[in-house]
């Protein structure tokens, strides 16, 4: 049984490395809100349009994107469709979305503009996951800025935790000058493979620095959620059965877990 939710929980999908998993985490993780009977929405924040094409919808297809959400002359509303595969909706995104950087550039509340945009269709879904680029720019601000936290999905490599180290820095900062409700809702270990020792050795300085932050479930390297994409659906459909999908369903069940007791954010200090 779930609880009716007044206001959708938001959350980011982030980190400023390139290809460590954001969209695949994204994208599976929508699909297994959804098993749960979730109402969810996927914004795709980066123009590159890979959680859009992975959702199974044609990114320049789409006659309304959030390109034309941010710059305010559209609604969330008039730009989301279906995903028909992963039975979840989606803001779709195209290369258009990396104008937006410039004419957002010029706009008063700059940062403000997908929170704003958001508002409107917050009673609508139970959860809002927004899959951010590889970059820390003026669209992953914007992210983070409207988000009540953040889901960062990390290979557990040599240079991992450095990179975090940056990352949690800007979500700090994010927390005291912009948004006060951001916490960190956890990292997520992906494309593990535990006959590698430096990674098992990462993964456990991981849990030894952040504690519960970390989260249980890891989603092993698997090749059925690299194919899943090309053919348009979350590996969760595609082969459930398969270690990644598992991986990504048992994740799902723990972030519901998660958001009925909440953490309190280490953000603060
Ligand atoms: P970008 O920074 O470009 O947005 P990303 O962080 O969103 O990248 P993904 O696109 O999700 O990363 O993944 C990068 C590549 O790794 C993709 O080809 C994807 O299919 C593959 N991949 C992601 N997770 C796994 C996994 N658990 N097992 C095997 N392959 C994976
Ligand atoms: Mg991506």
């Amino acid at each position: 049984m779930t609880e009716p939710t007044a206001q959708a929980r938001v959350f980011c999908i982030a980190n400023q490395k390139g290809g460590v998993g954001k969209t695949t985490t994204a994208i599976n993780l929508a699909a297994a809100l959804a098993q749960h009977r979730k109402r969810v929405l996927l914004v795709d924040l980066d123009p590159q349009g890979n959680a859009t094409m992975g959702s199974g919808i044609d990114k320049n297809g789409a006659k309304i994107n959030l390109y034309q959400v941010l710059i305010g002359e559209a609604t969330v509303r008039e730009a989301t469709v279906h995903s028909e595969s992963g039975g979840y909706d989606v803001v779709p995104s195209n290369r258009e979305l990396s104008g937006a950087e410039i004419d957002l550039v010029q706009m008063e509340h700059r940062e403000g503009q997908l929170k704003q945009a958001l508002q409107q269709v917050s009673g609508d879904y139970d959860f809002i996951l927004i899959d951010c680029p590889p970059t820390l720019s003026l669209l992953t601000l914007n992210g983070l800025a409207g988000a009540h936290g953040v889901i960062i999905p990390m290979q557990c490599e040599y240079f991992a935790l450095e990179g975090l180290s940056d990352l949690v820095n800007t979500i700090k900062r994010i927390y005291r000058n912009l948004n006060p409700d951001l916490e960190l809702i956890g990292l997520l270990r992906v494309m593990f493979d535990t006959r590698v020792t430096l990674q098992q050795q990462v993964s456990d300085q991981l849990e030894s620095h952040f504690g519960d932050k970390v989260f249980k479930s890891i989603v092993p390297r698997n090749v059925r959620l690299a194919e899943a994409p090309s053919h348009g659906m979350p590996g969760v459909i595609y082969d459930r059965s398969s270690r990644g999908a598992k991986a990504y369903l048992a994740f799902g069940d723990e972030l519901i877990r998660r958001v009925r007791t909440p953490h309190r954010s280490p953000l603060a200090n």
